[in-house]
């Protein structure tokens, strides 16, 4: 594997992009291509750790954080830089690029959401902008820079990328277990749903296990959770319903009424966490949203 030169790599709250305010795993390479007289990352532009790009990997695995951003400086500046969003995207991550826009995007998988700091002809400093982008497709836009307009095409973003399963066994507590609770009472488990996993919510998880050819282990993880889920939509009344309009107001802030009815307002809030997860937003809560909701 190659080496990369990395500034620092830290946790923090995303700022940018269609995943503001998401926790985020942020990798700053070393290094740029230009010289804007208003960087306000000119420590990144010499210096860093030469380090092993599995090791970088294995860094942000242990921060436990399913959004990463590789920045700068400038990361295309970088040869290794393709490598690193590459074994990003295998060891299962959202990665999102920042770019200034002046070097090409051949080389960045197409997973990659790509978020371009366009430096603006014209902008301080001595780059006035080369503008190649990634085509075709995405959206077409117009810049004003002064006496002329500048006609630009951006990409969308890159392929939808979910969060895996979240594991969730006996000690733990939270919304997600809340939802496997309600969802095991839809299908026929004798439980309360208190949001504790307790020792009779391991053996009701087991029973559920061993009735749909499972390994009765009592945790709710990747095998269990696609067997768990119940497609839901407008009309629908049940647990199910309940454990959506939980999930969205505990990590939408929907403030939806918690009556267990599918109506108008849960639709609609169904609808708005999809197209701001860049699912289809067709209002109708199937696999992908499920795992949306309980694995972000
Ligand atoms: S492209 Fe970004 S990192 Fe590079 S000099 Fe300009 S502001 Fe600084």
């Amino acid at each position: 594997m190659a080496d990369i030169r990395v500034s620092e790599i830290f946790t923090s709250i995303q700022g940018e992009s269609h995943w503001a305010g998401y926790p985020c795993t942020f990798i700053r390479l070393t290094g740029c291509n230009l010289d804007c007289t208003y960087c306000d990352t000119r420590y990144a532009r010499s210096g860093g750790e030469l380090i092993a790009v599995d090791s970088v990997v294995e860094s942000v695995r242990r921060a436990g954080v399913f959004t990463v951003e590789v920045t700068g400086g400038e990361p295309l500046a970088q040869a290794g830089t393709p490598e690193l969003l590459g074994a990003l995207v295998s060891a299962g991550h959202r990665v999102l690029l920042e770019t200034n826009g002046s070097l090409p995007l051949d080389e960045v998988p197409p997973e990659i959401v790509v978020v371009m700091d366009l430096k603006a002809p014209g902008s301080a400093g001595t780059y006035k902008g080369n503008w190649r982008l990634r085509e075709p497709g995405g959206q077409t836009f117009a810049l004003s820079t002064g006496p002329f307009w500048v006609q630009i095409k951006v990409q969308a973003g890159g392929a939808v990328v979910l969060p895996p399963w979240p594991l969730r066994q006996q000690g733990d507590t939270g919304i997600e277990v809340f939802a496997l609770q309600r969802l095991l009472r839809v299908a026929g488990e004798d439980l309360e749903a208190d949001g504790n996993f307790g020792p009779a919510t391991k053996n009701r998880v087991q029973h559920f296990q061993s009735t749909n050819g499972l390994a009765p282990d009592g945790i709710v993880g990747p095998a269990t959770w696609p067997k768990l889920i119940v497609q839901v939509q407008a009309g629908n009344t049940s647990q199910a319903v309940r454990a959506v309009q939980e999930l969205l107001n505990a990590k939408g802030g929907y403030g939806l009424a918690i009556d267990g009815i599918f109506g108008p307002a849960t639709t609609n809030a169904v609808k708005d966490w999809q197209d701001d997860h860049g699912l289809a937003d067709d209002g109708i809560v199937g696999t992908q949203t499920w795992r949306s909701l309980v694995g972000e």
